[in-house]
């Protein structure tokens, strides 16, 4: 069967960067989950749902089909088959995604798409990268190698404010704040919270290159 790496971590911990790179060094699939979580937060503003309202998220939820594409090359995200891939990047949707994604409803159901297009992947030998918040410790508890990545708040914001193109000072600290505040969110929820899996390789990529990360993963995908 194929291999299943888990890579989690906060925002701005290059998750994104380094689970893209490995799957295309070995040749994977590559699934952002947190893409989903965003594609479901889109949906909500777009039909202006309550966000304070778990109840009417969880039906809109229940009712949309999140479509993730698994190219590490060119990853994409459908929403009801209307693709949302710069929608889902906006301040308004990363702002707005913890509250939506701490919706047991919510979760239960990406979780269990999520497992499915693991599975797939496995089964038919090609192998996956899968990148997240509780991909480690809840949604493929069993994968043989775990990343989890951090890097300092400062860092994180830096990198998030270079990915929105900003360029001030204040513009940084707005980040940092705000990035803050999803930390503290994904961290104290009361579902599969943001948590480093016992099992995990802890990686600190403050001071690394990209790819000193990468080769660090690829030895473990490797052992
Ligand atoms: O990784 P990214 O920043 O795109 O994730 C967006 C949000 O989706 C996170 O802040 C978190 O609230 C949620 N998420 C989650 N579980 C995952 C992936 C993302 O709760 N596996």
């Amino acid at each position: 069967p194929g291999l299943v790496v888990a890579v989690d971590g906060p925002g701005g911990s290059g998750k994104s960067t380094v689970a893209k790179a490995v799957a295309r060094r070995l040749g994977l699939r590559y699934l952002d989950t947190g893409a989903m979580y965003r594609a479901v937060t889109q949906l909500v503003l777009e039909q202006r749902v309550d966000l304070e309202d778990p109840q009417a998220v969880a039906e809109l939820a229940e009712r949309a089909v999140i479509t993730p594409g698994t190219d590490p090359d060119a990853p994409t995200i459908a929403v009801n088959q209307v693709r949302v891939d710069a929608e889902i990047r906006t301040r308004a949707v990363t702002n707005a995604v913890s509250a939506v994604s701490a919706v047991v409803a919510v979760r239960a159901r990406l979780v269990a798409q999520q497992r499915q297009i693991i599975a797939e992947a496995a089964q038919t030998g090609r192998g996956i990268v899968v990148e997240g918040r509780d991909i480690g410790s809840v949604v493929a508890p069993d994968a043989p190698v775990k990343v989890f990545l951090t890097a300092s708040t400062e860092v994180r914001a830096l990198r998030r404010s270079r990915e929105l193109g900003e360029k001030g000072v204040d513009d940084v600290a707005r980040t940092l704040a705000e990035l803050d505040r999803r930390d503290v969110l994904d961290s104290t929820r009361k579902v599969d919270p943001l948590a480093v899996p016992k099992d995990a390789v802890t990686l600190d990529s403050t001071g690394m290159s990209v790819d000193e990360v990468v080769d660090v993963v690829l030895r473990h995908c490797a052992a």
